[in-house]
């Protein structure tokens, strides 16, 4: 254990500012440009029905903590949701039950294996590792308020709804080709259920886990969810306080470890920030205190997120100085008297 609860102490935040609003709309039309004619990638199909999408579909969106949004492309296209639902999952679990006990029952660390992997839940004695692998998520979704998988869901999709400032709907066809072909996660399910580590029926798990992550969304929506959770859990454009702040840090510290499939570590070595990323195209990047960024297109790299995506959320990632680890050296004027170095 690296800190327990009674060690916190009250924390001051470490953010900034994005810079003026015409600069952010100009930047956001940029990246579009940039990168709306690349074609590298595939669109998912092992959810058949995925296969369908238009490949050709690009939207961006940025939404700034102070409410104001700029919306390019297809910003306003429907798409399901899919593992981008993780995050918002796993805030609404911390907020329900708190950061010790969901550390414990879910967990926080790398699988180093696929987002559903059989085997990482053999490995690691039927303990779920991260709720950003499907492992984690079914038992972050067990663990969701409410007497009937009914509860849970309407929990779930009203949840998710505050994140997003609007009500979201359900694919029912999206579900249905998705419950028709995951045997995968239904075993995944029933394996943490040997183990004593899912606290439902793993059917009934399955069957919400699938429904959420077939609710549309468009990239504005992806980037409002986000910049609540760079607002210390108020949703900059309702004003409704949805998750609090310490769920925020939680649940952006998970995005930041394994958001982005296996590539997590290379996405926060180039981009440096907290992301999530889903199957149908959808990608969520969060810039703590400031805002931010809602991708889709649907052709994806090998491991799974978009690429177009990803280009313009890094194009946009160094234009707006969003990266969390860059710094500039202070110039010698403004260094405090050193004596206290000798
Ligand atoms: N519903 C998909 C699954 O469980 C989500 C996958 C993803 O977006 O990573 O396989």
């Amino acid at each position: 254990m690296i800190t327990s609860e009674s060690e916190s102490v009250d924390q001051q935040v470490s953010t900034g500012h994005l810079p003026a609003w015409g600069e952010v709309e100009s930047l956001t039309a940029a990246a579009f440009e940039r990168y709306r004619r690349l074609d590298e990638g595939e669109v998912a199909d092992y959810i058949p029905i995925l296969a369908d999408a238009d490949p050709s579909l690009f939207g961006l969106s940025v939404s700034e903590v102070n409410g104001a949004t700029h919306d390019i492309g297809d910003s306003g296209h429907g798409f399901s949701i899919q593992s981008v639902s993780k995050a918002f999952l796993y805030a609404l679990v911390c907020e329900a039950h708190g950061h010790a006990f969901v550390k414990e029952r879910v967990g926080v660390n790398n699988t180093g294996l696929a987002f559903n992997s059989v085997i990482a839940v053999e490995l690691n004695d039927g303990h779920p590792m991260n709720p950003m692998v499907n492992a984690g998520a079914l038992s972050t979704t067990a663990l969701m308020p409410g007497a009937t998988a009914a509860e849970q869901w309407e929990f779930i999709r009203t949840g998710l709804s505050a994140f997003a400032g609007r009500q979201l709907v359900m694919d029912g066809e999206v579900y249905a080709s998705e419950m028709a072909t995951n045997s995968r996660n239904k075993a995944i399910a029933r394996l943490l259920e040997s183990y004593g580590h899912l606290n439902a029926d793993p059917l009934e798990t399955v069957d919400i886990y699938t429904r959420q992550c077939a609710l549309l969304v468009t990239a504005h929506d992806l980037a409002v969810m986000g910049a609540t959770l760079a607002d210390g859990g108020v949703n900059p454009v309702t004003g409704e306080q949805v998750v609090s702040p310490e769920v925020c840090r939680d649940t952006l510290s998970m995005l930041a470890a394994s958001g982005m499939y296996e590539r997590s570590g290379e996405w926060l070595f180039e981009i440096g920030l907290p992301a999530k990323s889903g199957v149908a195209g959808g990608i969520v990047a969060v810039a703590p205190g400031k805002g931010a960024i809602g991708a889709f297109s649907p052709r994806l790299n090998s491991a799974g997120n978009s690429v177009r995506g990803q280009r313009a959320i890094a194009y946009l990632s160094r234009a707006l100085g969003l990266n969390l680890f860059a710094s500039h050296a202070t110039p010698p004027t403004e260094r405090a008297a050193n004596d206290h170095r000798a």
